[in-house]
């Protein structure tokens, strides 16, 4: 996997695909806004669209991303125990 991505990246995204983003600080602007869910419609499509053809800033929205959806599963997980520990009381409970 690893190096068939670094085959793909050598022979097809630096020839075809921008991997140095003319407008970086702007895409990271609105990719993190589109993250934070307060881009506009019009905004999000002109990103989608861009990243098809910038590597760059693909890479940073699949980063971006995936960091975003760790740190939400954590959270959640870490919220998890304590309303299963209630429920099995309650079953306890009610079963008692
Ligand atoms: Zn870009």
């Amino acid at each position: 996997m690893g190096s068939s991505m670094k085959w793909l990246k050598k022979n097809i995204v630096s020839k075809y695909l921008m991997t140095n983003c003319p407008e970086k600080t702007r895409c990271v602007d609105l990719l993190h806004r589109i993250l934070d869910g307060a881009a506009e419609k019009d905004e999000e499509q002109y990103f989608m669209d861009h990243i098809e053809e910038c590597w760059g800033c693909f890479q940073d929205y699949k980063l971006e991303h995936a960091i975003r959806e760790l740190v939400k599963t954590k959270l959640e997980k870490k919220a998890v125990p304590e309303d299963l520990v209630s429920s099995i009381r309650q079953r306890i409970d009610e079963s008692a």
